[in-house]
């Protein structure tokens, strides 16, 4: 993100319904581009979003939108639609659906996702009934339109997502058709990450008057930074970053956490295994935020623990590897993460630590970064299997000390079977090597789903 929005969600004017819901979501604080937008778009502008996947921006039009519906509480008609939101894609579609179900999950709002591949029966019932969100992909809504199964002369506010994708996949004059049925009073939110001539047409075309924010992300990581993933349980995540932080190639590492109180746990264990680490973060005094750095640039403190808000103003020359020990919750923050390694012409290295509950956030950043990250897998011959590695031991243990594998002595020599002990992928290389789509993980699965963050429940579906 290239401004770091210190707006909160309490300024933006949002009911408590939404700000509740946040808070479930467990977000804090708005990306630039909700920041940027909700206001405007409460007020009732249109808006042209130059944005991509992974900024935040199905936030940035659903919350605006649920407070529309609720501020003006009225049941949809039978086979009509209040908010009806176009995605190329039935993964995103339901993905769209998905976050106005979370967001919407105080406001009692009935949101269908309706896409082409299944059966059209329960979709129309769903759109008899009448909606106050509709999410489709243009194709199917055509189909349900021709045959009379849904209306949109009531519509009050219309989405128009990823339309430099819509432009790909043939769909603009699906969309144009559809278009011309909505009444001329309404909203228009028009999002797109590039705008082609065409597209700049139908945004002309569509919008009265509108607001243009535009987040230019920091999309491309650095060439250099040789990128990994690890997929791993949460549990024993400390004893792999103490495996990684002992490869003799890893020298001035920064270590990524989610919190503070994160920041200080992981340094700590790091202590206790005898890696020197210091945590530097927003609860630390100027005083030893300075000290901190100034041992992390001068060498005798090898590794910085840091949450992104800390991490912000260092400017390190030499930081051989970044480690994400907890992915972030918004996909840039990755971008600017790893842009402290690779500094300078220099090469570095992007360790993620990655559990089954932030494979979403992986698949996001895959997205906005338009990228696989290879996974590497541990279990390789020479691996040593994270078995033996303790539960969810505490840090320090319950005598101070790491327990298990990552045990307080550094692991110099070679364990009985005379392999190496570290984990370290065959020949130093990611398991699928370079930027291929990395398609083993631990779970067997593939490790990219076209970007479906979240698992699609209703793919296709709908549900009231
Ligand atoms: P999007 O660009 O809408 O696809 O969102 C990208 C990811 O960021 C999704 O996983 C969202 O759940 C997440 N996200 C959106 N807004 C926030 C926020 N304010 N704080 C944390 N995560 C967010």
């Amino acid at each position: 993100m290239k401004v770091e929005s210190l707006t909160q969600f309490t300024d933006l004017g949002l009911v408590e319904t939404l700000l509740r819901a946040l808070r479930e979501e467990g977000y804090t604080t708005p990306t630039p581009i909700q920041a940027q937008s909700i206001p405007t778009l409460l007020q009732g502008r249109d808006l042209l979003g130059i944005a991509q996947t992974g900024t935040g921006k199905t936030a940035a039009f659903a919350l605006p939108i649920i407070q529309r519906l609720i501020a003006n509480p009225r049941r949809p008609e039978p086979g009509s639609v209040r908010a009806l939101v176009l995605a190329p894609t039935r993964e995103l579609a339901a993905q769209i659906a998905e976050s106005f179900r979370a967001y919407g999950r105080f406001a009692r709002i009935q949101v269908a996702c309706i896409v082409g591949g299944v059966s059209l029966g329960p979709q129309r019932q769903a759109l008899a009934r009448g909606l106050d969100v509709l999410v489709a992909t243009p194709g199917r809504l055509l189909d349900h339109m021709s045959n009379g199964a849904v209306r949109l002369d009531r519509t009050e506010v219309v989405v128009l997502d990823e339309a430099d994708h819509m432009l790909d996949l043939g769909f603009v004059v699906p969309i144009r058709k559809i278009l011309a049925k909505l009444p001329k009073e309404r909203q228009n939110l028009f999002f797109s990450a590039t705008m082609p001539k065409e597209i700049a047409g139908l945004a002309g075309d569509m919008l009265r008057n509108p607001v243009q924010v535009s987040v230019t992300p920091v999309a491309t990581t650095a060439e250099r930074i040789r990128q990994e993933v690890y997929h791993v349980e949460s549990t024993r995540k400390r004893d792999l970053l103490v495996e990684l932080l002992r490869r003799p190639e890893v020298k001035r590492t920064i270590v990524f956490t989610r919190t503070k109180r994160g920041a200080d746990k992981v340094a700590q264990y790091l202590t206790a295994a005898e890696i020197s680490a210091a945590a530097i973060h927003g609860n630390k005094s100027q005083n030893q935020r300075e000290r901190a750095l100034d041992s992390f640039r001068g060498g005798s403190c090898p590794v910085l623990v840091a949450t992104d808000i800390a991490a912000r103003g260092i400017d390190v020359d030499g930081v051989t590897h970044v480690v994400n020990f907890e992915l972030p919750d918004v996909a840039e923050s990755y971008v600017h993460r790893i842009g402290r390694t690779a500094r300078a012409g220099a090469d570095g290295a992007a360790f993620t630590l990655c559990d089954d509950e932030e494979r979403h956030l992986l698949r996001a950043i895959e997205k906005l970064t338009r990228q696989s990250i290879p996974a590497t897998d541990r279990r390789q011959p020479g691996a040593r299997p994270l078995s033996e590695a303790p539960r969810g031991a505490a840090p320090g243990g319950r005598n101070g000390k790491p327990q298990g594998r990552g045990g307080a002595k550094p692991a110099q020599g070679k364990p009985a079977n005379g392999k190496p002990a570290h984990g370290r992928p065959a020949q130093g290389k990611p398991a699928h090597g370079g930027q291929r789509p990395a398609h083993a993980n631990a779970g067997g699965r593939p490790a990219r789903n076209d970007g479906n963050r979240r698992p699609a429940r209703e793919a296709g579906g709908f549900s009231r």
